[in-house]
């Protein structure tokens, strides 16, 4: 059997329940008319037979009718019966056996030939021990004749009724399914057209649907970012492999051919270790880039020393220490990402060695204000010129491919970029040719870090 459809179950319960509201009212309806058709016939047995005794005159022995004594009003019958039961005057109802025993001022219910009868009967006492009985009688309300009556409305109108509710409900959902209907739409059109670049843009709100569209649309854009980033790898990587990859695949070939002395060879395996290298560092700068920007390598941020990171990546590093000054005051917390933070130092200390004079130097300063934290990273070297400043944070840009033999391949200051924007931050450069160039990371100021840093 097919299945059906949300809006079809959500019609058929919706009508369901409407319908178990109209039984239930009705059933209701029914009771309450029922006691208040009862009670209104007791009032009314009582009013009349109370008027009536207010008409007869009982002093004297004997009693007497008054003028507006009626036996008959209202449907109430009343009767007057002798201290032995005699019926004395009034007339009894047809279908009214009149058997019923006397009881004074009960009102009750006595079944009859036909239906059934509310009685009341009232002692008048008189002299010597005698006195009469005033009897009221009148039909009860007709039960069977409510319920028909009742049903026979909710006969005809409870179906328009339920028709009436089953369109309604039916048309409620629809409109509010709508948002759906569209978010489904566009998600299909994205799956058949691979269409990444499509979003829901759902009008603004804040209910169910709107907030489902937003998480589906940054949904799409992760993906897309991610799609791209991984088109961007596989196109970059390709292309700046091949070079390495050809440098090497000659070099072997000539190898084999003519190197014949033991320096020739070792020059050649040397040549192929720095194109190893540079195709090492390249794949694991591409990949990094790669993951930073699909959002696979989230950073771990924590609080931390950045003195103290500064100082234990250039003992890594074993940079010279007589060519590289640091000027590093104590206790600057940074919340950052240690692995990433590490990475952008080491990209900005190598390039300002490379770049630098063969005897020059590299100084290496942190500061902080009440604004930011500030890195900088200055060397003596050939500088950029002003033209060239923009664009050395592009990928695989390079200004002077001859002084990037020693294994770069354009992609730190990328990375150095990228890993500076992920913390917050941004990356300044002051530079001129033949003078130097300072490269400077700005980093804002977290305010809680210096507390987390120091409770841990
Ligand atoms: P790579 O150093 O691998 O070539 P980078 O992205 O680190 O790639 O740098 C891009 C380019 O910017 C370099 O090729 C170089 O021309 C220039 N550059 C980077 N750092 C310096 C520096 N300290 N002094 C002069 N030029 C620099």
């Amino acid at each position: 059997m097919k299945k059906l459809s949300v809006k079809t179950k959500l019609t058929g319960w919706l009508t369901l329940l409407m319908l178990l509201l109209a039984s239930l009212l009705l059933a209701f309806l029914l009771s309450i008319s029922r006691k208040v058709a009862f009670e209104t016939a007791i009032s009314q047995l009582s009013q009349v037979v109370q008027s009536n005794l207010d008409q007869i005159d009982a002093s004297g022995g004997r009693f007497e009718l008054g003028s507006d004594f009626s036996f008959y009003r209202n449907g109430v019958s009343t009767l007057i019966y002798s201290q032995k039961e005699a019926l004395l005057a009034g007339q009894i109802p047809v279908f009214f056996a009149g058997e019923e025993a006397f009881r004074d001022r009960i009102i009750r219910k006595v079944p009859a030939e036909k239906g059934q009868y509310l009685v009341v009967d009232v002692w008048i006492p008189m002299e010597r021990e005698n006195g009469i009985w005033v009897r009221g009688i009148l039909e009860a309300p007709e039960n069977t004749l409510l319920v028909r009556n009742l049903f026979l409305v909710a006969f005809i109108a409870l179906p328009f009724f339920i028709a009436l509710v089953a369109l309604g409900s039916y048309l409620i959902v629809k409109r509010a399914f709508r948002p759906l209907d569209h978010i489904t739409e566009t998600a299909v059109a994205i799956n058949e057209a691979k269409d990444l670049f499509r979003r829901i843009h759902l009008s603004s709100g804040s209910d169910e649907f709107c907030r489902l569209a937003d998480t589906f649309d940054e949904l799409f854009g992760r993906l897309e970012r991610s799609f791209e980033a991984e088109k961007q790898f596989a196109a970059d990587a390709s292309h700046e492999l091949r070079t390495p990859v050809s440098i090497i695949k000659g070099a072997c070939e000539y190898a084999e051919k003519y190197d014949e002395t033991a320096e020739e060879r070792q020059e050649t395996i040397s040549m192929i270790h720095r194109q190893a290298l540079k195709m090492s560092d390249l794949i694991s700068k591409l990949l990094s880039m790669t993951r930073l920007e699909q959002g696979t390598e989230s950073a771990h941020m924590e609080a931390l020393d950045f003195g103290e990171l500064l100082h234990s990546v250039c003992e890594a590093q074993g940079y010279d220490r007589d060519r590289l000054l640091l000027t590093i005051p104590e206790q600057i917390i940074v919340m950052a990402d240690s692995v990433l933070l590490s990475q952008l130092v080491r990209n900005l200390i190598e390039n300002a060695f490379k770049y630098g004079k063969s005897e020059g130097h590299v100084w290496v300063s942190l500061e902080k204000s009440e604004k930011e934290i500030l890195l900088r990273v200055r060397d003596d070297g050939i500088g950029i010129p002003a033209e060239e400043q923009e664009k050395i944070w592009k990928r695989f840009y390079q200004v002077d491919v001859s002084h990037s033999k020693e294994g770069g391949a354009g992609l730190g200051l990328a990375l150095v970029q990228q890993i500076a924007r992920l913390h917050g931050g941004y990356m300044t450069l002051e530079s001129e040719p033949d003078s130097g160039s300072t490269f400077a990371l700005h980093l804002p100021v977290a305010e809680k870090t210096e507390e987390s840093i120091k409770k841990n």
